[in-house]
This record gives structure tokens, C-alpha cells and sequence, in this order.
């Protein structure tokens, strides 16, 4: 065959083409997909609008806009009547003429005025910029639409910077009756980018001739739960016609986004099982035995039995243990833990206990050593201020395998620290250790040990099958025997002498007290000098030498912090008055008392969590909740419900309505996986039951996703996780 002879002046011309289309790759990307193009193609948005949408609202691509949805929308079928309206009014559309202008003031206090009236009254219009425009596009006498928010001007009723419509082009525009209001800030309202502009801007990206949009689930999906097409959804979401619509393109996305996150989570743990093969351990030895024969001080619970039973099971069967357990402050965790270390121990394994802080690290040290006397047991305790020589003997002790149990942070994991055959880890306090630093783990070794990640804090069921939707499950509830539930009691400031008095009655029956005091990192000093000056008039109530106050802080020396927590260990303080510090794990049974102050300013699971280090021996112990007179709705709901209910499950289910799960502690690192536009984990528990039912049934059939017609889940999963840093670590 002869070889095609291109014409010659098509050549350079072919070269100009190329240039152009590398110089915008955006454009030639439209081609395969819409939906990344560059924002900076959508006519009306040059660079500088574009820049701002990028830095203000995220808004990069073509898609993103798409995904901006509006946060409500307003009724414009409706039209008002001037004289039924007051400043209470939200948004108001009224029909009209205008009869007069006026100018008032000069330069930079010029503004101008407009009479505006329907068949029913008068209303003043109001601008303060663009008059002059103003003045030369609108007139007398000419029929309008007029939408905006009215309010009180010098005792006039009046609408500021009204949206105006010639009531002609009005009627024939209308193709939503719904106005979509969208998000700005002020740095976008200065360069006229208000919710209006982003509307016309969205208007635009819809209509454009090469709109198109991929689907994002499966026809089988769409068609089964008859989901709406993600095409017509993304228009529906800026533009519905009326709310039912709106409430079925609304079920769509959230359908979607809840159904990924729990399909990639349940494939994790598919995968896993598929894949890695766990440490098998086939016995109950010595060290099991000599420890529940010789040193447990007391029965186990039923609960704890159980629990242990589960594990055991894990530990037997030749999977890789993901464990969860779950238990409220107390029901302990901590002999459960220390029990199925031993079983790796048993069967020759070295075993690994992480703890979020060094002060609950040592704690969980000190508890272990004291558990573990008179066994032949080498456990150590690794942290960010072990010394250097110390911190050597324990990786070389490590290595070697001679050291059997490590205590230490979650430093842990990220220091090179090597273990000789690692084959347990038990992570507590699990809330700031989310699926990310999980997977770490996975990384750790060649062959994974088992995992058992406990919590303190109870956690909703529709969060805990997000963060932890990977794991296993085990829950202890029940609590030990001869507890008394913990009265607690809200104080405001000016009952602090009743308080006090309290305070005396319990230390004179030989009690101790807890007095914490809240501390957040952007008023760091002033909240120490709170504390400071808590401090000082406590040590004047309570003087030495019959009584001993001390104190606690963030900013001390980690040894003097160790010492501090000792005497009051020992019984030879009185009153241990502590920022955050002693929020999570101290375990100091004669402490009766737990007062709280400010106790505002906590969040929920916080307040439980510091409740719970009282009520650990077996005499009735209180918490008194201190706070100022002035409340806040939300914050008064806080506190009511600490003083209404022990239970840490239903103080974790109103933590979640008062504050939404994006806040909840923990949630933003640990990651829920993919960004949530549309879905609420508080409020859309339901739908996320539901789809994990449907993600499970998907990967019963493919376990891996292999499957043609299952193809699409891998590359959206992949996409999300493109989107999301934090999770994209992982894979
Ligand atoms: P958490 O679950 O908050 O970690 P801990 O493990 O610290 O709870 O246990 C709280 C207290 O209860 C500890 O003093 C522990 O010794 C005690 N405890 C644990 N299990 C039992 C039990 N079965 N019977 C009596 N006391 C127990
Ligand atoms: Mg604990």
C-alpha cells in the first residue's frame, strides 16, 4: 500500500491545532470528561472569578459547581401581597410598579431610593452602589418582579439590593419555581459573585451543548431501588420542579455516597479475610491459666466472658482478628486486654498494648504490672520521654524477642520499632484512631498480627459502622458488680459554697476529688491561669496541713505530672484539680467526687468520659457539673442530658443530633472515607442500614469486586479516594 501523501499545507496547520490543544489540555479533556474540565471555561468565569471560586468554595472543575448544591431553596411560585409584609418576612417576591426615585446623601454615602408599590401598599427599594446603573435600567412606571429580604430602615420598611425582573421576561423565564440559594462569603459578594451569579453560572453549565455526565452506579443499582439517573439529578438538585422531585434526587446522592463508603469498608475487610492469613492460637497456656488461677483479684463478668469467648474464637480460627470492643468508662476493658495478650504469649507471640497518651500508657503500665506480679511476664514501657539508653535496652530486648509485652503511645507505630514476631495488638482509647492509622498497622509487619481496637466512648451505630464498619464487634455491657450509678448534679457559679461544702463532707469521710478544668489550645494561658487561680482558693478552703491540694497540666514536666498523679494514686492528696489531662483511663477507686467546671464548655462524650473516673470503687460517687448562668440552647441540652442519663450510649446518640458527625471528636482525622455533600450520618442512619445491606449483597456474590458488571465500583472507589488524602494513604 502507498503511503498517503499529506497535503502540505496541512501540516502547519496541524501543528497550530497541536499547541493549542496542549496548552489546553482542560479543553481536550472536556472531550472524555465533562465533568473535570476546568471551571475557567464556563463563559462569564475568567481567571479571577475563578481563582476566587477555587480558593472560597472548592469550586475547581466543572463538576465541583455541579456538586455546590444549593443549602435551600425559595418558593418563587408565590407572590406577595406589600401590605402583608414586615421585617419578620424571610425572602419576599412582589409584583409592581415603581413610582418614584430618589437620591439622597453624596459621594461614598450616596444612595438611592425607590418607591415601589402593588394594588395593596408601598415599599421602599434601597441601593447603596451601582446607582447610577440603577437609575438608568429601571423606570417609572414599568411592571416588575421584585425579590429580596425586606427590613426595617429608619422605621421604613424596605428591601436593599432587590433582584428585579421585568415581569414579562419574568413569565417567560420561569422553569423552576424554585430559586436555588447557594453559599458565599464576602470576599465573593465584593467581586459579584452572590448566590444569584453562582446560579446564572450553574444555569449556564447545565445547558451547554456537550453536557454530559457519566453515571456513577450501576444500571442493576438504578433500576433495583429505582434510584434517579445522576444526570437528571445534578440538574434536579439546582432546579427542581417541585419537592418531591427535589426529595428523590436528594435520596440519590445520599444513596450513593453512604452506599460507597460502606461498600469500600466492606470490601477492606473482604479482602482482607480473603487474603491474609492470621497467626493461629491453638492454646491456652501457662501464662493464661497461672494469671486467671493465681492473680485475677475478682469473678469476671458475664459480659467479659463472653467477650473473651469471641476473641478467642478470632484467635483460633486462622483469620486475622479485627476486633472492636466496645464499653462504656469502667465496664473493663483493660483485664480483657490484658487476658488475650497473654494468649499470644501462650502460643509464643509477642503482644502490644497502645494507649493515645503517656499518662494513660503508664497508667495502663502500672495497672498491668501490679496485675502481672509474681508471674514471669517481661513487660516494658516505651514513650516519647523514655530515655535514650533505657529506650535502646527495650528495641534491642524487642528485637531479640526476650521482651514479651510493650506498653507504650501510639508512637508505636510510626518510630522504627521492631518486634521479633509480633502476633497482638490491643489499641485503646480508639477514637483518635481511625481506619488510616489502622492500616499502618497493616503495613507493620509481613504478617499481620491480630488487632483489637477498644473504645471508651460508646459510639452511634451509624458511626460506628462508618469508622469501624471494617471490624468485628464485641460489647461489654454490663458493669461490674456493686457500682451504684453516679449521681450528677448542675451547679451554677453561685452555688459554688454549697459545692464546696459537699467537697468537705466527702474528703472528712476519706474520700478524694477530682476538680477539672477545660483547656483549649487558643486560649491556652488564659485557661491555666483558670486553673491557676481555681488553684489558689481551693488551697485556702481546703489549707495544708490537713488537707493537700495539687495540680495538674499540659504544661508541666511529664515527670513532675507522673509524680503529681502518684501521691493522688497513693491516697495522699485530697483534691487533684487537672486540666483535660485525666480525661481518659485514671483508674483511682477511692475518688468519689468529679467536679467540673466550666463544664460548658465540653462536649458530651467528653463530659461522660470524665464522669467515668468516679464511681470506680464501690461507694456512691457524684459529678457536679459547674457553670456559668448563661447558657446556650445547645449547651444547656448538654447539660441536662449528662444529668438525666449514665449511659454512654444514649449520651453518644445525643451527641451526635446536638452536633452533627462531621464535629464529633475524632471524626475528622480518623476519617469517615469520602467527603459527605449531602449525606448526614445523624440523620440518614437509615439509608446507611440500608445500603450496607445492598454492599454486603454485592460482595457476597465478588467478594473482590472482580466481576465485569461490578467494574464501575472499583474506579469510583478509586475516584473518591482520589479525592480524599487521608484515606488515600491507605491503599
Ligand atoms: P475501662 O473499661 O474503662 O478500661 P477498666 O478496665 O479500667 O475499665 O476497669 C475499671 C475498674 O473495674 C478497674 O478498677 C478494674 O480493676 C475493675 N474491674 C474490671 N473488671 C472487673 C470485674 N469483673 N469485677 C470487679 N471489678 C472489675
Ligand atoms: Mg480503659
Amino acid at each position: 500500500m502507498t503511503k498517503k501523501k499529506i497535503p502540505f499545507c496541512l501540516s502547519p496547520i496541524c501543528k497550530i491545532v497541536k499547541i493549542e490543544l496542549s496548552s489546553h489540555t482542560a479543553m481536550f479533556s472536556q472531550m472524555d470528561n465533562f465533568l473535570e474540565t476546568d471551571i475557567t471555561y464556563l463563559k462569564g468565569v475568567g481567571p479571577k472569578k475563578a481563582e476566587l471560586l477555587k480558593k472560597e468554595l472548592g469550586i475547581f472543575t466543572f463538576g465541583d459547581m455541579l456538586y455546590n448544591f444549593p443549602y435551600r431553596y425559595i418558593d418563587r411560585s408565590q407572590f406577595h401581597k406589600i401590605s402583608g409584609i414586615d421585617a419578620t418576612n424571610a425572602y419576599v417576591q412582589i409584583r409592581g410598579k415603581i413610582t418614584s426615585f430618589r437620591t439622597e446623601g453624596a459621594k461614598y454615602k450616596k444612595r438611592l431610593t425607590a418607591r415601589f408599590a402593588d394594588e395593596s401598599g408601598e415599599i421602599e427599594l434601597v441601593w447603596f452602589q451601582g446607582t447610577n446603573w440603577v437609575m438608568k435600567n429601571y423606570n417609572v412606571g414599568v411592571e416588575y418582579v421584585i425579590f429580596g429580604k425586606p427590613s426595617l430602615y429608619n422605621r421604613t420598611l424596605c428591601i436593599a439590593h432587590p433582584e428585579i425582573d421585568l415581569l414579562t421576561k419574568y413569565n417567560e423565564g420561569t422553569k423552576s419555581p424554585f430559586t436555588p440559594q447557594y453559599n458565599t462569603t464576602e470576599k465573593l459578594k465584593v467581586s459579584y459573585l452572590n448566590s444569584k451569579a453562582i446560579q446564572v453560572l450553574v444555569e449556564k453549565l447545565l445547558s451547554l451543548d456537550n453536557f454530559s455526565v457519566e453515571e456513577t452506579l450501576p444500571e442493576f443499582l438504578i433500576e433495583s431501588h429505582k434510584l434517579m439517573p445522576l444526570a437528571k439529578t445534578l440538574k434536579i438538585l439546582h432546579f427542581p420542579d417541585n419537592m418531591q422531585e427535589l426529595k428523590h434526587a436528594e435520596y440519590r446522592i445520599k444513596f450513593e455516597e453512604l452506599f460507597y463508603i460502606q461498600l469500600s469498608i466492606l470490601r477492606l475487610k473482604t479482602g482482607r479475610n480473603k487474603t491474609i492469613k492470621g497467626f493461629v492460637f491453638e492454646k491456652v497456656g501457662e501464662y493464661f491459666n497461672d494469671f486467671y488461677n493465681k492473680n485475677l483479684p475478682f469473678e469476671l463478668t458475664n459480659a467479659q466472658k463472653r467477650v473473651v469467648r469471641e476473641i478467642r474464637h478470632d484467635l483460633g480460627s486462622g483469620k486475622q482478628m479485627n476486633r472492636l470492643l466496645q464499653g462504656d468508662v469502667g465496664s473493663g476493658k483493660t483485664l480483657v486486654a490484658l487476658m488475650t495478650m497473654l494468649l499470644a504469649l501462650d502460643n509464643g507471640f509477642q503482644a502490644s498494648l497502645m494507649a493515645p497518651t503517656e499518662i494513660l500508657a503508664q497508667q495502663h503500665f502500672q495497672t498491668l504490672l501490679k496485675m502481672l506480679s509474681g508471674l514471669d511476664i517481661n513487660i516494658m514501657l516505651l514513650t516519647g520521654s523514655t530515655k535514650k539508653k533505657e529506650r535502646e535496652l527495650i528495641l534491642s530486648e524487642l528485637k531479640s524477642g526476650r521482651l514479651q509485652i510493650l506498653i507504650g503511645t501510639h508512637a508505636l507505630i510510626e518510630d522504627p520499632v521492631v518486634f521479633s514476631n509480633l502476633g497482638m495488638v490491643i489499641i485503646d482509647e480508639q477514637h483518635r484512631f481511625g481506619v488510616a492509622q489502622r492500616a499502618k498497622l497493616w503495613k507493620k509487619s509481613e504478617q499481620i498480627p491480630h488487632v483489637l481496637v477498644m473504645t471508651a466512648t460508646p459510639i452511634p451505630r451509624t458511626l460506628a459502622m462508618t469508622l469501624y464498619g471494617d471490624l468485628d464487634v464485641s460489647v461489654i455491657d454490663e458493669m461490674p458488680p456493686g457500682r451504684r450509678p453516679i449521681q450528677t448534679y448542675h451547679y451554677r457559679d453561685t452555688k459554688r459554697l454549697a459545692m464546696i461544702g459537699f467537697l468537705r463532707k466527702q474528703i472528712d469521710m476519706g474520700r478524694q476529688v477530682y476538680i477539672v478544668y477545660p483547656i483549649i489550645k487558643e486560649s491556652e494561658s488564659l485557661d491555666l491561669k483558670d486553673l491557676q487561680m481555681g488553684f489558689d482558693g481551693m488551697v485556702q478552703v481546703f489549707p495544708a496541713p490537713d488537707y493537700n491540694v495539687i495540680c495538674v497540666h499540659g504544661k508541666m514536666k511529664p515527670a513532675d505530672k507522673e509524680n503529681a498523679m502518684k501521691t493522688f494514686k497513693e491516697g495522699k492528696a485530697h483534691i487533684l484539680m487537672a486540666t483535660t489531662v485525666i480525661e481518659v483511663g485514671v483508674d483511682v477507686p477511692n475518688a468519689t467526687v468529679m467536679v467540673i467546671e466550666s463544664a460548658e464548655r465540653f462536649g458530651l462524650s467528653q463530659l461522660h468520659q470524665l464522669r467515668g473516673r468516679v464511681g470506680r470503687g464501690g461507694d456512691q460517687s457524684y459529678c457536679i457539673l459547674m457553670s456559668s448562668h448563661k447558657l446556650t440552647n445547645e449547651a444547656r441540652k448538654r447539660l441536662e442530658t449528662m444529668v438525666a442519663t449514665n449511659d454512654g450510649f444514649e449520651i453518644a446518640e445525643a451527641d451526635l443530633k446536638l452536633r452533627g458527625p462531621g464535629d464529633l471528636e475524632g471524626t475528622q482525622q480518623s476519617g469517615i472515607p469520602f467527603n459527605l455533600k449531602m449525606a448526614n450520618l445523624a440523620r440518614d442512619g437509615q439509608i446507611l442500614q440500608f445500603v450496607r445491606g445492598v454492599a454486603e449483597e454485592i460482595l457476597d456474590k465478588d467478594p473482590l469486586l472482580e466481576l465485569p458488571e461490578n467494574a464501575i465500583f472499583i474506579s469510583q472507589i478509586k475516584k473518591l479516594r482520589a479525592q480524599n488524602t487521608d484515606w488515600s494513604s491507605i491503599s
